[in-house]
C-alpha cells in the first residue's frame, strides 16, 4: 500500500528482495514509511527498480506480524504471549535440558539468507560457542550451496566474479538455469541494455525465458535442453570448444593447473560427450550447441550468468564446475564484460554464506578443521571450538527423524514451506523436544515451535546485506521494531541466557569482530561504508576500497583448476506412472515462499500458483485454459490450475511455490546434489490430470 503525503526525512536503505541488491530512500512521514524511491546513488542500481522492492514494503506493518513473543510445552497447546525475559528464559533452558538429555551435537540452528550480515553471524556464532558443535546451516543448503562447492573448487573463491555493471562490456552471455526478467528485474534490464547494443545471448534452459524476447542487436540462440541434463550441454559446449581450436591457450597457459587441465581436456574431448552424442541426452540438435559454442568462444568478452536451474540439481555442484572450466577454457575470466556470475535469489544468501552459516565453514569460508583457524577464532571468541563439520539441513531432519537431533533454533526460514519433500520436514519437526522459530510472521514452521519470537524486518533494523556481485550495502533502521527488539539482540540475549556471554551496542560492534576475523572483509567497517556507499569483498590491505572483478592477476588458490565433469543421469527417472517432468521457479511479483509479498498488493498479479503446461501435453489430457490439474509425484500431490504455454517443451511442465497452500513442495524428492545435499527441486517426475475444483 502506497501511502499519500509530503516525506519529512528520508533514510537511505537496501532492498529486502533478491539479490540484486537494489538502494532506496525510504521517504518518512515520523515513523511512518510513506514511499520507497529508488537511489540514484545506489552503486548496483543506480536509480532503478523493480515491482516489490518499489511497491511490496506494506508486510512490515501488516496485521499479521507478531508483535509479542510466545511459548508453549507441547505444539497441541495454545500459544501463550509472554514477556521477552521470560521467552528467552524459556527457549534457553529448554535447549540446555535437551543438550543435558541427548547430548552437545542434539541441538542446532539455520540462518537466514533474509537477515543481515550481523545476525547471521551472531546466530553461527550462537551455535559453535554456546550449543559447542557445528550444527550451524543456511537456507543457502537448498539453493546456492553448490556455488560454494563448485566455485572454490575450480576458481578458489564461492562468489561471483563481476559487478553487475560488467555486463555493459560483455559481447557474449550465456544465461543458464536463470530467468532474470521475472528473479532479478533490475540487473535484467541492465542486460537487455546490453542486448539492444548488440550482445549475443545463448540461453540454456527449458523455457522459453523472457529475456529471448529482447530485441536483440545480436545473435540469441535457445538451447531449450531437457531438465537434469545440464552437465551433458555444458561437456559439449566444452568439447566443441576443445575439438575446433577455439581455446585462449594464453590464458589457460598462464593462469590454470597444467594436470588439471591435461586431464579435463583428454575427458572432455572423448566422442561421447560431443553434441552429437549428447543429442539424445539433451534433445537440442547438435548443430545448434556447436554454434553456440563457437557463438560465445569467438566473442571476444563472454560472460556466463546462471541461477538455481543450474544448482538445484543431483549434479548442481558438477554444472558449476563445468561453467568454471568453460569460462576458463575461453579465457572468460580476469577482467569487465566477462566471468561467472551466480545470480543469488535471496537478497542476502551471499552474505549468509560468506558470514560462515554452513557447518563447516567459519565466516569467509575458512575451514573448521584448520587450527590454525580455529585457534583465531577460539582466542576471540574465548571458548574451545569443535573441529568436526556439524549437520547440514537434510542431516539435521533425518537424525530428527532418527531420535538423535532433538532441539533446533531457526532464524528467518520457512522450512516448512520451502524444502523438499515436506511430509518428511514435518516428520523430523513433530520429533523435536525444543523449535525455536524468530520470524515476522506465523509461518508453517511456526506450527510445530514450543518458543515463537518476533523478527524485525529490514525497516526496523541496521546491518548490512551482501549482493550478487559481492556487494556489502548498509541496512538502515526506519522505523523501530515492532515488538522492541532487532534481531541480532534476540539472539545476543539467547546467547547470554544460555551461558555464553554477548555484549554488543550496535550491529557495527559486530561488524568489526567480523573484519578482525575474516581475511576478506579485513578493510570493511561502517564509517568506510558511510564514505564508499557499498563496498565489494575482498578488501583488505590488498585492495582497501574492494574489488569489483575478482582473479585477475591469480586465483586464491593459485592457478585455476579444471574439473573432470562426467554426467551422471538424475535419479528421477519419468514412467509410464509418472511421464512428466516437473521443474519449479519464480515469478516477477511474488518472492520466495510469498510470506511478504502475498502480504501487499502484488498478490494481486498473482493470487495463485499455477501449472504452465505445453499445449500438446494439455490436449492429451483434455486439459484446457484455467482448468484444476492434480499434479502427482511418488512422494505427494497438490491440486491447481492449468495455464497452456508455448514456453514449455513437451513433457516439461512448470510451477512457482509462492503460495502454502498448493505447496509445490509437496511433490519434490528427498533427490539431493551429491557434493552438498542441495534438493533437486527441478526434476521431479509427475502426472497431471484433470480435476474437479478442491
Ligand atoms: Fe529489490 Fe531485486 Fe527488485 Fe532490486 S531487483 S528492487 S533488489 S527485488
Amino acid at each position: 500500500v502506497i501511502e499519500s503525503g509530503q516525506p519529512e526525512h528520508s533514510v537511505v536503505t537496501t532492498c529486502a528482495y533478491c539479490g540484486v541488491g537494489c538502494s532506496f530512500k525510504a521517504e518518512m512521514q515520523g515513523d511512518k514509511l510513506v514511499r520507497m524511491v529508488p537511489y540514484k546513488g545506489g552503486d548496483a542500481n543506480h536509480g532503478h527498480a523493480c515491482v516489490k522492492g518499489r511497491f511490496a514494503f506494506g508486510y512490515a506493518t501488516h496485521k499479521d506480524r507478531i508483535r509479542e513473543p510466545m511459548i508453549r510445552d507441547a505444539i497441541n497447546d495454545p500459544w501463550r504471549t509472554v514477556s521477552w525475559d521470560e521467552a528467552i528464559e524459556f527457549a534457553a533452558r529448554r535447549l540446555r535440558a535437551t543438550q543435558d538429555k541427548y547430548g552437545r551435537e542434539s541441538i542446532g540452528g539455520i540462518t537466514s539468507s533474509r537477515c543481515t550480515n550481523e545476525e547471521t553471524y551472531l546466530v553461527q556464532k550462537l551455535i559453535r560457542a554456546a550449543f559447542g558443535n557445528n550444527n550451524t546451516d543456511t537456507c543457502a543448503r537448498v539453493c546456492h550451496s553448490p556455488t560454494g562447492y563448485g566455485l572454490k573448487t575450480t576458481i578458489g573463491e564461492s562468489a561471483g566474479t563481476q559487478t553487475f555493471d560488467s555486463v555493459m562490456k560483455s559481447d557474449a552471455m550465456i544465461v543458464v538455469g536463470a530467468n532474470p526478467t521475472d528473479a532479478h528485474p533490475v540487473f535484467a534490464s541492465q542486460m537487455r541494455r546490453r542486448l539492444r547494443q548488440g550482445a549475443k545471448l545463448i540461453v540454456i534452459d527449458p523455457r522459453r525465458i523472457d529475456l529471448l524476447h529482447t530485441p536483440h542487436g545480436g545473435e540469441a540462440i535457445h538451447l531449450p535442453l531437457r531438465p537434469g541434463t545440464n552437465v551433458a550441454m555444458i561437456n559439449a559446449l566444452g568439447h566443441v570448444v576443445v575439438s575446433e581450436g577455439l581455446e585462449d591457450h594464453d590464458f589457460i597457459d598462464n593462469r590454470c593447473d597444467p594436470e588439471a587441465y591435461r586431464e579435463w581436456r583428454e575427458f572432455i574431448a572423448e566422442e561421447r560427450n560431443s553434441p552429437e552424442a549428447m543429442e539424445v541426452v539433451t534433445g537440442v540438435p547438435a548443430a545448434l550447441v556447436r554454434q553456440a559454442a563457437r557463438l560465445f568462444a569467438e566473442a571476444g568478452n563472454g560472460a556466463i550468468y546462471y541461477g538455481l536451474g543450474v544448482t538445484e540439481h543431483s549434479q548442481g555442484s558438477t554444472m558449476v564446475m563445468g561453467i568454471a572450466n568453460l569460462a576458463m577454457a575461453t579465457g572468460n575470466l580476469g577482467r569487465e564484460g566477462v566471468g561467472v556470475n551466480p545470480l543469488r535469489g535471496q537478497n542476502n544468501v551471499q552474505g549468509s554464506c560468506d558470514m560462515g552459516s554452513f557447518p563447516h565453514e567459519f565466516p569467509g569460508y575458512q575451514h573448521v578443521g584448520d587450527a590454525a583457524v580455529r585457534q583465531h577464532f577460539e582466542a576471540e571468541w574465548g571458548v574451545t571450538l569443535d573441529d568436526e563439520p556439524g549437520l547440514r539441513i537434510p542431516n539435521m531432519f533425518d537424525a530428527a527423524v532418527a531420535g538423535h537431533f532433538k532441539g533446533l533454533y531457526v532464524q528467518g526460514e520457512d522450512v516448512a514451506q520451502s524444502d523438499p519433500n515436506i511430509q518428511h520436514v514435518e516428520a523430523a519437526l513433530t520429533s523435536l523436544d525444543c523449535l525455536i522459530v524468530q520470524d515476522i510472521f506465523l509461518n508453517e514452521t511456526a506450527k510445530y515451535a514450543h518458543v515463537l519470537l518476533p523478527g524485525s524486518t529490514f525497516l526496523e533494523k541496521n546491518g548490512t546485506f551482501t549482493n550478487a556481485e559481492r556487494r556489502i550495502n548498509r541496512v538502515r533502521r526506519v522505523m523501530p521494531p515492532i515488538a522492541g527488539l532487532e534481531d541480532w539482540e534476540v539472539t545476543m540475549a539467547l546467547s547470554n541466557a544460555m551461558g555464553y556471554p554477548m555484549n554488543y551496542s550496535h550491529p557495527s560492534d559486530i561488524m568489526d569482530e567480523i573484519a578482525r576475523l575474516t581475511p576478506s572483509f579485513a578493510g570493511v567497517s561502517y564509517d568506510k561504508l558511510d564514505r564508499l556507499g557499498s563496498i565489494q569483498w575482498p578488501c583488505n590491505d590488498a585492495h582497501p576500497e574492494g574489488t569489483p572483478t575478482m582473479h585477475v592477476q591469480d586465483f586464491p588458490i593459485g592457478k585455476g583448476h579444471f574439473a573432470v565433469t562426467e554426467y551422471v543421469a538424475s535419479n528421477e527417472k519419468t514412467t509410464r506412472k509418472y511421464p512428466l517432468v516437473l521443474t519449479t521457479g519464480r515469478i516477477l511479483t511474488q518472492y520466495n515462499v510469498g510470506a511478504q509479498t502475498r502480504r501487499t498488493n502484488n498478490s494481486k498479479w498473482h493470487p495463485e500458483d499455477v501449472l504452465e503446461i505445453h499445449p500438446s501435453d494439455a490436449e492429451l489430457r483434455g486439459v484446457r485454459e484455467g482448468d484444476w490439474v492434480g499434479i502427482t509425484s511418488r512422494v505427494g500431490q497438490t491440486v491447481v490450475r492449468a495455464r497452456i504455454s508455448e514456453r514449455m517443451l513437451p513433457g516439461v511442465v512448470y510451477t512457482t511455490f509462492h503460495h502454502p497452500e498448493t505447496g509445490a513442495n509437496v511433490i519434490t524428492t528427498e533427490n539431493s546434489d551429491w557434493a552438498t545435499n542441495c534438493p533437486e527441486y527441478k526434476v521431479t517426475a509427475v502426472q497431471v490430470e484433470k480435476v474437479s475444483q478442491p
